[in-house]
């Protein structure tokens, strides 16, 4: 069994560890808060041992009557790799703990590639990581990306991506977020991070990213342009993406008009959290013209890394091959279940 431990147990964290929890060759070793809130008292509820993130604050945990197994680097040293989900920054200062305790190490997107030995995703580059130290599972928009670009540049070549990506302003429950009502070029120069971050993953595509945030919190939307390398029809594209193990392409009679009607389908379908973890898109707007195709896909930010982050795990550690990892990661999560009793 590998040994996994969770440092930083909110949105991305609580999820992974459910989705660690699941899988036949792994178990939560421990996970670290830094203080008590409704997220530490859920992961007592679920059984999981609770570290405390940071000495100074264990005293807080008995106050509120949770119990604490230990400090992070007692978990960090008795575990076989670490899942860290702190916020955005905190996960590079954690580095030289891990790297203290020889314990590899996954950070999430929002860490700059240059804190890690190597970024991922699992359908792109999983071989890629294979016995590094510190790799990052890249972010939401950039894992939802280098899923649609592999199979196009396996199957037709890509000269040119081009996306502009319509950002949700935060998650649900990120209270202090926006904007409340307005439209955010962001950033308002060119190009948007998120270029730059798949090339972290391809490095010699060809890229131009824009970004805009707007007031919603249930998913991110891509419009997409890739110039391809040959000039498929439309059809042989969509046949394409929909053998895909992790990519949604929405029938035209689901009538999902947009993210909180795919929020919905999956709320119904019995997905934890609601979460979707395929990229979600939509089949009516996948058109060619030439080489041009165009397409509209939405993201579910709060869950499309979480099995990204479970087949991370066995590529680190080199215990299975890419299509195995996959295959166990979506059995056990449920991942294959279809979202829609067929799939058109
Ligand atoms: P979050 O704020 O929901 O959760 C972070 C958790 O870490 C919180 O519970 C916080 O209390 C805890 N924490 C803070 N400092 C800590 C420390 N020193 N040690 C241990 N725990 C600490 O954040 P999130 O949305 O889960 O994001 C985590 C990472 O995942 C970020 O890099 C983010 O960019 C990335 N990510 C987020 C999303 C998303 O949409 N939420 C999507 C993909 C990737």
């Amino acid at each position: 069994m590998i040994e996994v431990a969770v440092n930083g147990y909110g949105t991305i964290g609580k999820r992974v560890a459910d989705a660690v929890c699941k899988q036949p060759d792994m178990r939560v070793a421990g996970v670290a808060k830094t203080r008590p809130n409704f997220e530490a008292s859920a992961a007592v509820k679920k059984g999981f041992d609770l570290y405390a993130a940071i000495e100074e604050r264990k005293h807080r945990f008995e106050e509120a009557g949770i119990e604490i197994a230990g400090e992070v680097t007692e978990l960090v040293e008795k575990s076989d790799v670490v899942v860290d989900a702190c916020p955005s920054g905190v996960g590079a200062d954690n580095v030289s703990m891990y790297r203290r305790y020889d314990t590899p190490a996954l950070l999430q997107g929002g860490e700059d590639a240059e804190a890690v030995d190597a970024s991922f995703n699992a359908r792109a580059n999983f071989e890629a990581v294979a016995g590094a130290d510190i790799v990052r599972v890249v972010s939401c928009n950039t894992t939802g990306l280098s899923r649609l670009i592999a199979p196009l540049r396996e199957a037709y070549g890509v000269r040119k991506v081009r996306v502009t990506l319509v950002r949700r302003g935060g998650d649900p429950a990120q209270s202090n977020r926006g904007p409340i009502n307005d439209i955010l070029p962001n950033p308002v120069s060119l190009p948007s991070h998120h270029g730059p971050d798949v090339n972290t993953i391809f490095p010699d595509l060809s890229i131009d990213t824009l970004g805009l945030k707007v007031p919603a919190t249930l998913m991110h939307m891509h419009s997409v342009n890739v110039t391809l390398g040959s000039q498929p029809n439309a059809e042989a594209v969509r046949e394409l993406l929909e053998a895909e193990r992790r990519t949604f392409v929405i029938p035209e009679w689901l009538g999902l008009e947009g993210a909180g009607a795919i929020t919905e389908l999956a709320q119904d379908a019995g997905r934890p959290r609601g979460d979707i973890w395929e990229n979600c898109i939509w089949g009516e707007s996948l058109s060619m013209v030439g080489p041009d195709l165009y397409l509209f896909q939405a993201i579910h930010q709060e869950s499309d890394v979480v099995p990204e982050n479970v087949d991370a795990i066995r590529a680190v550690l080199e215990t299975t091959s890419r299509e195995r990892s996959v295959e166990r990661t979506n059995a056990a999560m449920g991942l294959d279940e279809p979202l829609t009793p067929t799939r058109m």
